[in-house]
């Protein structure tokens, strides 16, 4: 919101609010997502959950609350949806438990929080922001990050809460090899499904703030600890009220690599590119050398938003305030 003081007349001081135009964007991974790999049934199931959570987060905007708040509630809504690999229906680790990462941003203050490994939190997204707003550090891991969870009073689950299916069938099908996967299923290893199941958000409010979320179960069967970008502030998610909110998704050690979010932030900043040329830069040409596979969903102050990939599909919708309403999956719908 901007301010104009016309102090021409003592007596009168005229203010015009410049309401920023409300956005959000939202990402449930990316990868090879072949319309002749999903059943229409399946599809319309993913198609309504990122409608879900693109509701829930605009609904946020829409009653002139923050960014920060609309990514929080979105990626909830994709953390409790089992389709996605992020808290509930997160994937298995080597010694089947689900490990998480999530990680929150401010574009206003610069803010951030951030959570690597955790287990048995059920909305590794609230424990960002509490560890962001609440601990006086940005990233807590492990078992500590379970106990301040509990000292916050956040939500605990029992694992079977975060039980998949399908999410236990991938990690049977490799769980002796020393093999990892980025949420897909290599069965048939020409028509696979090899998607990155990590959600995400980024939203722009009427303030001109943006704010950028992301939540993930990481890769079946990791092992050692394993994390991957979207803890990483500037790697899987940034936020700069100066140039754009990012969120990211795909193959995390590529995207460590080349510092994705902070990158697409940078060529705005330092070389004055739009959002959508940073983002072609970036996730079109930069990780493609580097054999990263994946993509990203940005917002800017001015509205732009992007969602770029360089996989076959992703999950992906988006709502603002000129009434685009969209979800998509493939390449072109
Ligand atoms: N980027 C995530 C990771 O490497 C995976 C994903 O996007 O699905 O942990």
């Amino acid at each position: 919101m901007k301010f104009r003081f016309d102090a021409g007349c003592s007596t009168f001081v005229a203010i015009e609010f410049y309401m920023s135009p409300i956005t959000l964007v939202i990402h449930g991974g990316a990868g090879t997502i072949l319309k002749s790999l999903l059943t229409p049934e399946l599809e319309t199931r993913y198609k309504s959950g990122l409608q879900a959570a693109l509701n829930r987060g605009y609904a946020v905007l829409e009653n002139g609350r923050t960014a920060l708040d609309a990514v929080e509630a979105a990626v909830f809504e994709l953390e409790n949806n089992p389709l996605f690999n992020a808290a509930k229906g997160a994937v298995f680790t080597h010694t089947g438990e689900h490990e998480m990462d999530a990680s929150i941003m401010e574009g206003l203050t610069l803010d951030a929080g951030a959570v690597a490994g955790v287990k048995s939190v059920k909305n590794p997204i609230h424990l960002a922001r509490k560890i962001m707003e609440q601990s006086g550090h940005v990233m807590l891991s492990g078992d500590g990050a379970l106990e301040f969870a509990q000292q916050q009073g956040l939500d605990i689950a029992p694992s079977d809460y975060f039980h998949d299916d399908f999410r236990y069938a991938q990690w049977q099908e490799i769980k002796h090899s020393d093999q990892y996967q980025l949420d897909h299923s290599d069965k048939d290893p020409i028509h696979r499904e090899k998607k990155f199941g990590t959600v995400g958000a980024v939203a722009l409010d009427q303030f001109g703030n943006v704010a950028a979320a992301t939540s993930t179960g990481g890769m079946t069967n990791k092992k050692y600890g394993r994390v991957g970008d979207t803890p990483l502030i500037g790697s899987g998610t940034y936020a700069n009220n100066q140039t754009c909110a990012i969120s990211c998704t795909g193959h995390g050690e590529y995207f460590i690599r080349a510092v994705v979010a902070y990158d697409i932030s940078c060529l705005m900043e330092y070389k004055g590119f739009t959002l959508q040329q940073a983002m072609d830069r970036v996730i079109l040409d930069k990780l493609v050398k580097l054999g990263g596979e994946g993509g990203a969903i940005g917002v800017a102050p001015n509205g732009d938003f992007s969602l770029t990939f360089n996989s076959d599909g992703m999950y992906r919708g988006v709502r603002n305030q000129t009434g685009l309403n969209q979800v998509a999956i493939y390449g072109n719908d």
